[in-house]
């Protein structure tokens, strides 16, 4: 006899984290573009902090965070049992679903949108209502307003979204939480909003007091470049933060992490110039692309390659001259805004590059 695991299980694939670059014989240097992870090295402070954290994992960290905590309220302008943490914004996202759903409950999302969000709610045995973007790759927040049931218990709205790189705007997200009844959880999962510079962006913190359904996800991972850390935070009212927090796994947050992330938010004037950097390397891919292949604009660290059939031809063309990407095939390939010379190849292999 095998062990006897949950039905459910069954029918889940695999979460396929984004590969690294395929070792070569050749000397030509490689570039993993497929994560959408920082290209720069942690800060000397920030690593110099982390060494001396280092020096205490003999202890357990501080199971509350509560310093960290009071870093992020700070920084956000909020109250400090408005604030969670996690390991990773995507252990939140399974705290999301562990407080709000069971068998029979539904959970919702756009999509294409972050693959974590019909994995976890399959491990939760709910079942996923995954509404399509619009042509634009967009979230289409009418349909999901209307597409609300009874058993709807959580829905999520990604912006900037992954792997698309589009927002949803702060009126059409007023709009939709309007429609959304008062009982139901909505994450807007903003991994992505340090890179994000469209006025008309959704801002999940304005509508917090509007909105005590709603709850901000945040993340040190990408524009903080701590995604080896694994620390991320929502910020909500204080109810909703009591239910994630009883759903965490104790200890989760290591003392390093903790340290870290702190060191992060308390100097952060050169990680806005990295993000400075990075807006401006994603400006000059995009019009360099458009001249050679279809691009979507993009308000995060990746740019998305709605190539359709073509994906898995152009995914190829990069991994064989060393750029590891992430293909959808016959969607599209995203591409992490990267290194200047991971950005200039990427747009060498679009100028040669057929669509058949
Ligand atoms: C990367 C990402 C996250 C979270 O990452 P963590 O490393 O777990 O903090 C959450 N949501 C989206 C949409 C992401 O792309």
């Amino acid at each position: 006899m095998t062990v006897r695991f949950r039905p459910e299980l069954d029918a889940i694939p695999a979460y396929r984290a984004g590969a690294a670059p395929a070792a070569r014989a050749d000397a030509v240097e490689t570039f993993k573009v497929s994560s959408n992870e920082n290209p720069f090295p942690p800060l000397p402070h920030v690593a110099a902090v982390i060494e001396q954290a280092a020096r205490t994992v003999n202890r357990y960290p501080d199971p509350t965070s509560q310093r960290l905590r009071e870093a992020i309220a700070d920084h956000a302008h909020v109250a400090v049992d408005q604030v969670g943490v996690a390991t990773g914004a995507v252990a939140l996202c399974y705290q999301f679903a562990h407080a709000t759903v069971g068998p029979g409950d539904e959970v919702m999302f756009g999509w294409r949108s972050f693959e974590a969000y019909p994995i976890l709610t399959q491990v939760a045995g709910a079942k996923a209502q995954a509404i399509p973007l619009r042509p634009d790759a967009t979230y289409d927040l009418e349909t999901m307003a209307a597409a609300v049931t009874e058993q709807t218990r959580l829905i999520f709205v990604c912006s900037p979204n992954n792997p698309t790189g589009t927002i949803v705007t702060q009126t059409d997200l007023r709009a939709f939480l309007r429609r959304v009844p008062a009982n139901v959880l909505v994450v807007l999962d903003e991994a992505y909003i340090e890179f994000c510079r469209d006025p008309r962006a959704a801002d999940g913190l304005e509508l917090l007091t509007e909105f005590p359904n709603v709850v901000v996800l945040r993340t040190f991972s990408k524009a903080y470049g701590l995604a080896g850390l694994r620390v991320g935070y929502c910020i909500a009212s204080p109810p909703v933060i009591e239910a994630v927090n009883k759903t965490a796994l104790p200890f989760g947050v290591s003392g390093i992490a903790q340290a870290a992330a702190i060191a992060s938010l308390a100097d952060d004037s050169e990680l806005q110039t990295r993000v400075h950097r990075l807006i401006a390397a994603r400006a000059e891919l995009e019009s360099a692309l458009q001249q050679q292949i279809p691009v979507i604009p993009s308000q995060a660290n990746f740019v998305w390659l709605p190539l359709g059939s073509a994906s898995a031809d152009f995914a190829q063309q990069c991994e064989l001259r060393g750029l590891a990407v992430r293909t959808f095939p016959g969607e599209g390939v995203r591409v992490t805004v990267a290194e200047p010379s991971a950005n200039e190849r990427l747009v060498d292999i679009a100028s040669r590059f057929r669509i058949s």
